[in-house]
């Protein structure tokens, strides 16, 4: 059967283009985050004094209970538990590294959600959850999240 378009009863046609340049404002929570971690080689979160949770990436509000928490920044030092992953094993020309690639997500010490992030120094077949891995640092700053360069096993 050939497909028209303009057979709507039997054929659905599809059309588009996708360009997707952007950019946002990660606003003043955000930026505080990036200041530290380019600035003092630090990882910050923030936390909710009535819940006795602490948030990574910082958020500006508590998502339990909705109390404003963006003065209580605490310093998650460098160490952490893979607590997640998927190997990326497509290459595409926005994707940060060259495939195959490990995203985990990584619940730093102090912290009770997970940042997601590139781990490296451990070859895909070899990781698994439960690896404690640490922080390294970019030595050149790009002002992103990507100031945090990648995990790598402690
Ligand atoms: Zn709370």
């Amino acid at each position: 059967m050939t497909c028209h378009k303009e057979d709507t009863k039997n054929c659905f046609v599809l059309e588009g283009k996708m360009a997707l340049p952007n950019q946002f404002f990660v606003g003043r929570t955000g930026s505080k985050f990036i200041i530290a971690m380019r600035d003092k080689k630090k990882i910050m979160g923030l936390k909710c004094k009535k819940c006795n949770m602490v948030f990574i990436p910082p958020r500006e509000y508590c998502i339990h209970c909705l109390s404003k928490i963006d003065e209580n920044w605490v310093d998650l030092g460098n160490e952490g538990e893979l607590v997640n992953y998927t190997i990326v094993r497509y290459q595409d020309k926005h994707l940060p590294k060259k495939a195959p690639y490990i995203l985990g997500q990584i619940k730093l010490q102090g912290a009770d959600t997970p940042l997601t992030h590139i781990v490296t120094g451990i070859d895909p077949s070899e990781v698994k959850v439960g690896m404690k891995v640490k922080a390294v640092f970019a030595e050149k700053t790009t002002s992103t999240l990507m100031d945090l360069d990648h995990f790598e096993p402690a």
